[in-house]
């Protein structure tokens, strides 16, 4: 019985490396079916907004796998990149990436004898990758970064089921919550609350700057990693580096019901057309697949002959042994179907199933699934930072927003770029053109979503209100921070 997965060349080098691979896995017999499907640069360019024909969403959306090459998204068209939306469209909460030392791909660590074997989960949805960016003076823009409990719990359960069925003994958490207490703080808490469930799973946290520095000079010392989107994505390049770069990073984008696998590279539009691609990082993401889908017979035959080929000193133009003739991608394609069924004299592949498989027996859903982890949880309002554009120094600033203030609320703070300057500041601190006031509610008061609206108001009748933020206790909890220096 064959499976049907869809099918995405992609643009740029994606045909040639996509037929590469996909001549590779027939001359393996894989028993996959493909339905190609259209999406990218062409696609945008005859109008389809999100870069794919109706038809190709669907197509993806009942088979649940697809598997893609890299598309280029049209600059200066006001569109969002089709790789980016598809992860999110789809709900693909986490990124996998496998990093491993390779046969005949020189590195320093190769060199020093020190085999990587490593694989970095990234949050694929949320962070930063929202994309909610806005002005709030000319001089001033502000992103937004949602971090749910929800998502984050998704990715991280995902992280330690994986690094179960791989037999991995430990997993750490990346982040940077000594910095965003709010947003890192849900991760961290709720990398500690899954990792209850996993009691043979050493976890532990590192900050990710420290990460950095531990993952160039001793990558061998980590197992599995999991990070929120924006850090996860700079890591995971990081990585890409420590094995030979990205033409070996493999990607896979996991969710319940649609997973999408792809080389972490773009489309190479310089080398595009020339036959001398590297399809090593799609082969790697289609290995993946297999192993995902339960074919981990043949995910380890085609490894390892990729492994053994590598070990020959077969190479494309860009990395290995400069001494050893280039082959080009058909001629690399080749060498590795030649050597299907050989093993490597290091690394064997594992035939072992290293993902966690749920996309294949997930009941699809008919309407928007909406996640919350504790509903009718009390909240309070406390009152609310309203963000102004003003040239004002802090102590007029301050006098003027207490000059609209009545007795539910009282002026604390006010601060420019996060750093408070009134009711204490520095001069030495170099302010912009917008701050920040911070009006907490007076003792005995209680407050409703319009009395904040009723005072931005009053507000914006003295000072130009860019923005407000209202400022909350879940269940008695603090839910916002503080400003430096308050
Ligand atoms: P790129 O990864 O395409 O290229 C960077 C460099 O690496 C180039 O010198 C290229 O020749 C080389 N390279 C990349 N893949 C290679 C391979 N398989 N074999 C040999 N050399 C390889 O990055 P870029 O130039 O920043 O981006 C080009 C386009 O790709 C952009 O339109 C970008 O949006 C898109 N992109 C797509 C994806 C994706 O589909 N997931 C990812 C990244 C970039």
């Amino acid at each position: 019985m064959k499976t049907k997965i869809a099918v995405a060349k992609g643009d740029g080098i994606g045909p040639e490396i996509m037929d590469a691979v996909l001549g590779i896995f027939k001359a393996n017999d894989v028993p996959l079916d493909y339905e190609f499907v259209e999406m990218g640069k062409s696609y945008f360019d005859a109008g389809h907004s999100t870069g794919m024909t109706a038809l190709a969403k669907e197509t993806i959306e009942n088979l649940g796998i697809l598997f893609k090459g890299p598309m280029e998204t049209p600059k200066g068209k006001g569109v969002k990149s089709i790789n980016v939306t598809a992860r999110k469209v789809w709900n693909t909460y986490a990124n996998q990436r496998d990093f491993r030392t390779l046969n005949g791909v020189d590195t320093v660590f190769s060199r020093a004898g020190i085999q990587i074997n490593l694989t970095i989960v990234r949050e694929n949805i949320e962070d930063t990758y929202g994309g909610i960016e806005h002005m709030l003076t000319n001089d001033v823009a502000v992103g937004r970064r949602l971090i749910s409990r929800t998502g984050s719990a998704q990715v991280i359960k995902y992280a330690f089921e994986m690094a179960k069925r791989k037999g991995n003994t430990k997993i750490a958490c990346g982040h940077k919550a000594n910095i965003m207490k709010l947003t890192d703080g849900i991760f961290l808490d709720t990398f500690y609350e899954i990792a209850k469930d996993y009691p043979h799973i050493y976890a532990t946290d590192i900050i990710v700057d420290d990460l950095c520095m531990k993952l160039v000079s001793k990558p061998e010392t980590f197992e599995v990693v999991v990070l929120p989107n924006l850090q996860g994505d700079i890591v995971s390049d990081l990585c890409a580096g420590l094995v030979g770069g990205l033409g070996f990073a493999p990607s896979a984008n996991i969710g319940d019901f649609i997973s999408i696998f792809e080389a972490v590279h773009g489309t190479a539009p310089d080398i595009a057309g020339r036959n001398i691609a590297n399809p090593t990082a799609l082969l790697l993401s289609g290995v993946a697949m297999l192993r995902f889908m339960g074919l981990t017979q043949n995910a380890a035959t085609i490894e390892n002959a990729l492994l053994y080929t590598l070990e020959q000193g077969v190479h494309t133009g860009d990395f290995g042994d400069k001494t050893i003739p280039a082959s080009n991608t058909t001629q690399f394609a080749e060498a590795i179907i030649a050597n299907l069924g050989q093993t490597p004299v290091k690394g064997v592949a594992t035939s072992k199933a290293n993902f966690v498989k749920s996309t294949l027996v997930a009941e699809k859903p008919t309407q928007n699934i909406i996640r919350e982890t504790e509903p009718g949880i009390s909240e309070e309002i406390m009152g609310a930072d309203i963000f102004v554009e003003t040239m004002l120094q802090p102590k007029a600033l301050a006098e003027l927003a207490q000059s609209k203030l009545d007795e539910k609320f009282k002026l604390v703070m006010v601060s420019n770029r996060g750093t408070q300057t009134w009711p204490t500041g520095s001069v030495f601190t170099e302010l912009t053109n917008q701050s920040r006031l911070r009006c907490e509610k007076n003792d005995g008061q209680e407050l409703s979503a319009k009395d904040i609206f009723d005072l931005a108001s009053r507000v914006s009748e003295v000072i130009n209100v860019c923005s407000i933020e209202f400022l909350k206790k879940f269940g008695g909890k603090l839910g916002y921070s503080l400003a430096q220096g308050q």
